[in-house]
């Protein structure tokens, strides 16, 4: 991954072969049909590229967070089977329904604007009827999920297509007691469907972690972000072996200049030159997702060097064991040499998530591909 040449300051780079390696292989060990998630760009990743490529590997569905995204992803020429998983707005319904992608179910009042938009419209509305089972977020209660299907069905406007959930503990414990009492509801949400004749075609609870780690969550689909792009589904593990990483993170030394004992490096005189030091500006600050926490490290010539002084918006100061030239390669996320850093070592640090550590690599990091 080194000989790529950028002309990019800073630039992120993603091995599209990994994600059409992680696909496949999700889809293989589940057995069980895929929907990639790639929400927030798939978590930093690019959402277009990711798509297209786990599409191209096996995943026949899509899942965004909000409907701009599923817009982004039709505008793209996708036509793929798409869910939104989060609220929609009454005008974001209509260009659901006119653009054939599918919503989330999870009220009673939001049937009522399903059903009334699908009227105004003319056309059915595609809808995965949300279950909460324990995450306290969206979705009804499981008693009540009969009770809003048959709602659903009766309105004759929402093509119940779908019945989800969504775990809570299962990527942090793997044998955390809520795991198997929201395993115990969505069944329960299940048989009360079946029971009434309305089990719809997909029903889904597994996401990344649980697709991998708790076969009995898998059902018709299993809903996968991390695994796909390549990030640990599992925080009590390590990075799986069979996965394979797709993302770093580059940036082009900026300058280098030798700076005289006591002299201040960056805003509010955190660090002062203890001797004479070399101190290299890379051009990334947390206006391109480097958060501002002390600790931070980059790669140079396959070694670790100390980020010193503040984070600013735009740049950092590294202190370099000697003089090294422009353009020389730093890496924030990946390999040099024997040397990694990898975005576990990001979470620790930031306390964050993987996908909070990816998804934070603002928008004016280009993405590079490499297939
Ligand atoms: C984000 C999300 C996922 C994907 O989670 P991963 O752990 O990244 O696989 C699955 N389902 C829902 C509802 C989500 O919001």
């Amino acid at each position: 991954m080194n000989a790529f040449h950028s002309p990019y300051p800073t630039w992120v780079e993603v091995d599209l072969s990994a994600i059409a390696h992680n696909t496949r292989l999700l889809r293989q060990t589940t057995g069980t049909a895929v929907m990639a998630v790639v929400k927030a760009e798939a978590y930093g990743h690019g959402m277009i590229a990711v798509a297209r490529t786990a599409l191209a590997h096996g995943a026949t569905w899509l899942g965004v967070a909000r409907l701009g995204e599923a817009r982004q992803i039709r505008l793209a020429h996708i036509a793929a089977p798409t869910l939104v998983f989060g609220l929609l707005t009454p005008e974001e319904v209509d260009e659901a329904i006119a653009n054939d992608i599918s919503v989330t179910l999870h009220s009673f009042e939001n049937a009522e604007l399903l059903s009334q938009r699908a009227a105004a419209l003319g056309r059915p509305v595609h809808a995965h009827l949300k279950v909460d089972t324990g995450m306290g977020r969206m979705g009804v209660l499981p008693e009540e999920a009969r009770r809003l299907a048959e709602f659903a069905c009766a309105s004759g406007r929402i093509l119940l297509e779908g019945l989800y959930s969504h775990l809570a503990e299962v990527d942090d414990d793997p044998h955390a007691a809520l795991t198997e009492q929201q395993m115990r509801r969505f069944v329960q949400a299940l048989r009360s469907l079946e029971e009434a004749g309305l089990r719809p075609p997909y029903v889904h609870l597994a996401n990344s972690a649980a697709a991998y780690a708790l076969p009995a969550a898998r059902f018709d689909l299993v809903r996968a972000g991390s695994a796909i792009v390549g990030l640990r589904p599992f925080y009590y593990a390590a990075f799986p072996s069979a996965m394979r990483r797709s993302l770093s993170w580059h940036a082009q030394l900026a300058d280098c200049k030798r700076l005289p004992a006591g002299w201040n490096v960056s805003y509010g005189q955190e660090y002062q030159a203890s001797g004479e030091e070399w101190i290299g500006v890379v051009p990334v600050g947390y206006g391109d997702g480097l958060r501002r926490q002390p600790g931070n490290q980059v790669l140079i010539e396959g070694q670790r060097v100390a980020v010193v002084g503040r984070v600013c918006i735009d740049q950092c100061m590294v202190r370099l064991p000697r003089p090294l030239p422009p353009g020389t390669r730093v890496t924030l996320i990946g390999r040099q040499g024997d040397e990694a850093i990898y975005v576990e070592e990001l979470v620790q640090r930031w306390h964050s998530s993987e996908a909070g550590v990816t998804a934070g690599i603002t928008g004016r990091v280009p993405r590079c591909y490499r297939t």
